[in-house]
């Protein structure tokens, strides 16, 4: 009976140890896939090279603080980290907290009823608090993102006023080995109904927050969602204190009623931080040209994303062609780039060869000023206006 029980009690260690440390990882590894990491897997032009050395580079959407991961060493699988972040050559890089994400994740049709992050919350060892709290996971992530600034020797800044910025683009433009990370939440089911919880999540760091993810939740509707309504009177509550305060909307995995609310309820310009077109992709989660040009005449940033379900195929050409087409149809000013990087997505390149879609872009006929727009200009200057002062 003795023998049985000690060889239960080391099998439960054993079962322990590779819940908490071995599933999370490897999750992590099987679920975001950078296709060429060594430097060797390019041929990029000295030219192209040479334009990319002196750009500040911006991009909106980087899910890495989901994982089990140190943003501060360089991982050999998924996409962003701070030493990647500053060989590509990134001047800022908004991460995003996901908070809640549906079994059988699709494009078409998911309820909000199941949720595999509560497991993954527990795998990867976030305090007890996060299993059971939408609420907490946003906080947990954010502290993430200021733990590892702090521990960065001044590597790593988080921003979130438009002075910190321009410190930063300062710094970096004397030489000094610097990224900005400024913090952003999909889906706002993290506010667990509570109108309080958006002023402490400001409080916390968030500048911007996506209404849903990929279910309809109390604020509005998904593209991905059962209904896909519009905005729910709770919604517009929450939309205009996001004014109030000063946090951007993020309307990627909007659906088209949520859109059309949130462009008639808010009095700021929007973004949508990782999307495809319709025009070169059909996708339900892709913009058709009628939300690109209602979202440009007030002002907003297309991220055009780096993964197939984006842009068709994760090739720099096809990312390149679709900024082509959005360039085309509403204006270069604006383009932005949409990565989705560790966001359970497979891409051609990772942070650190960015300079890869800057030759794309050379490629598809855009001017050096154009290049130095979309590469990230256009989401500095929108930020530089936009933040909170
Ligand atoms: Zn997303």
């Amino acid at each position: 009976m003795k023998r049985i029980l000690s060889t239960l009690a080391i099998l439960l260690v054993f079962a322990a140890f590779i819940f908490f440390f071995v599933i999370g990882g490897i999750v992590d590894q099987q679920m975001n896939v950078c296709m060429h990491v060594e430097d060797d897997d390019y041929d990029i032009s000295q030219k192209a090279l040479d334009l990319h050395a002196s750009l500040n580079v911006a991009d909106w959407h980087s899910d890495v603080l989901l994982w089990d991961r140190n943003i501060l060493s360089e991982a050999t699988h998924g996409h962003t980290d701070v030493p990647r972040l500053i060989k590509g050559g990134f001047a800022l890089q908004v991460f995003d907290a996901v908070i809640k994400t549906p079994k059988g994740l699709n494009y078409h049709q998911n309820t909000g009823d199941t949720d595999q992050i509560t497991l993954l919350a527990m795998a990867n060892r976030w305090p007890i608090k996060t299993w059971g709290s939408l609420y907490e996971r946003a906080l947990y992530q954010s502290k993430k993102l200021y733990k590892a600034a702090e521990r960065s020797n001044g590597k790593l800044r988080v921003i979130t006023t438009q002075q910190e910025l321009t410190q930063l683009i300062n710094d970096r433009a004397r030489d000094i080995e610097v990224v900005g990370g400024m913090l952003s939440i999909e889906g706002l089911h993290a506010l667990e109904g509570e109108i309080s919880h958006l002023d402490e999540l400001y409080e916390v760091g968030y500048r911007m927050m996506g209404p849903v993810h990929f279910f309809d939740n109390l604020v509005g509707g998904s593209s991905a969602g059962v209904e896909q309504y519009g905005l729910t009177d709770f919604g517009r509550q929450v939309i205009r204190r996001m004014d109030e305060l000063g946090i951007l909307v993020d309307l990627a995995h909007a659906s088209p009623a949520l859109i059309d609310d949130v462009l008639s309820t808010t009095s700021r310009p929007v973004v949508v931080s990782h999307t495809g077109v319709q025009g070169t992709f059909d996708s339900p989660r892709n913009l058709t040209d009628d939300q690109l040009r209602r979202i440009a005449a007030r002002g907003g940033m297309i991220g055009v994303g780096f993964w197939d379900g984006a842009v068709g195929d994760p090739r720099p050409e096809s990312i390149a062609r679709s900024m082509r087409y959005v360039s085309d149809l509403i204006g270069v000013e604006h383009v932005c780039l949409g990565s989705d990087w560790d966001g359970g997505t497979t891409t051609y390149f990772d942070a650190a060869h960015v300079a890869v879609l800057t030759e794309a872009l050379m490629e598809v006929g855009f001017s050096a000023k154009e290049i130095r727009m979309i590469m990230g200009e256009n989401q500095l200057q929108f930020l530089l206006k936009y933040l909170p002062s």
